[in-house]
């Protein structure tokens, strides 16, 4: 497995790997990896001859208050983690390798940037969309894969790759969950055991309001209820709230929409969302 530091040497991989006509699909992450971004790696390798990961902590996404200095890291394990699961190259930049002297560029969006988790995180989405344009044309990847486990931000990249005509074709994969319906994220490891016993209780909610929806039921009052459901079990919801699926403007159809969360255990934020098809 290669490992580079620079956008020059990643580019000498990606030449390489076009030499020998052979297709590349990026998996961008902030490391500390769990299964879930291990689905991305497997994903990536099914639909493209080479996986290529990225390892980036990238500082422009994390508010001045948010968990920028206590978010985990763990280059060596996540290294070790990325060669046994069969990854060409890991990208492995430093902030200012991505950010270097004088930089002045930053891809600032509306649409499905607005709302939900910018209400709550207004630094968020143009510092995912500034990161992942920069690590997408620093690749040069055919396609590139990120989880819907973060809808909104799956969105936002569709939207943003389309407008600047970035050639590289972006793909959904599915949440990976524990068993009880945890959807896996970094931030988990955050719980405490009593916040882990009550964390699945906000897929569950989020299945129990797509039911109703399903049923008929008025949205906002299955919205409210599962609002009181979130807030007794011990959560601080930021929203909870049902969207058109692709553009995460008003519902229009039920059948084409989905249920987007974010709620507070404590210190540690959790988001999750289903399709409400
Ligand atoms: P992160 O390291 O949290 O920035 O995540 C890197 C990528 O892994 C993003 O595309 C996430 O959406 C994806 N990801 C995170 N958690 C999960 C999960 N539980 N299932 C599938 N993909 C995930």
């Amino acid at each position: 497995m290669h490992v580079v530091r620079t956008v020059q040497e990643l580019r000498a991989v990606q030449a390489e790997l076009r030499n020998h006509k052979r297709t590349s699909c990026l998996v961008p992450t902030m490391g500390a990896l769990h299964t879930g971004h291990l689905s991305l790696v497997t994903y990536a390798r099914e639909h493209a001859d080479e996986a290529i990961a990225t390892l980036f902590v990238n500082p422009t996404q994390f508010g001045p208050n948010e968990d920028l200095d206590r978010y985990p890291r763990q280059e060596a394990k996540d290294l070790a983690t990325f060669e046994d699961n069969g990854v060409h190259a890991v990208f492995v930049p430093t902030v200012q390798e991505i950010y270097g002297p004088g930089d002045a560029t930053t891809v600032s969006m509306a649409g499905p940037a607005l709302g939900l988790e910018a209400d709550h995180r207004p630094h968020f989405f143009s510092g995912v969309a500034t990161v992942v344009s920069r690590l997408l044309l620093a690749a040069l990847s055919d396609m590139a894969v990120f989880g819907e486990k973060d809808y909104q931000q799956l969105q936002v990249i569709r939207r943003m790759v389309a407008d600047l005509n970035i050639p590289t074709i972006i793909h959904g994969a599915p949440t990976v969950r524990e068993p009880d319906g945890l959807a896996l994220s970094s931030r988990n490891a955050y719980l405490s055991a009593d916040e882990r016993a009550i964390a699945p209780m906000l897929h569950a909610t989020l299945q129990r309001v797509r039911e109703r929806l399903q049923s008929g039921e008025d949205v906002d009052r299955a919205l409210t209820e599962g609002l009181e459901r979130l807030t007794s079990a011990g959560f601080k919801p930021d929203y909870l709230s049902a969207r058109d699926g692709e553009t995460l403007g008003p519902l229009k159809q039920v059948a084409r929409g989905r249920l987007l969360a974010a709620a507070w255990l404590g210190t540690t934020r959790l988001i999750d969302n289903v399709a409400l098809a």
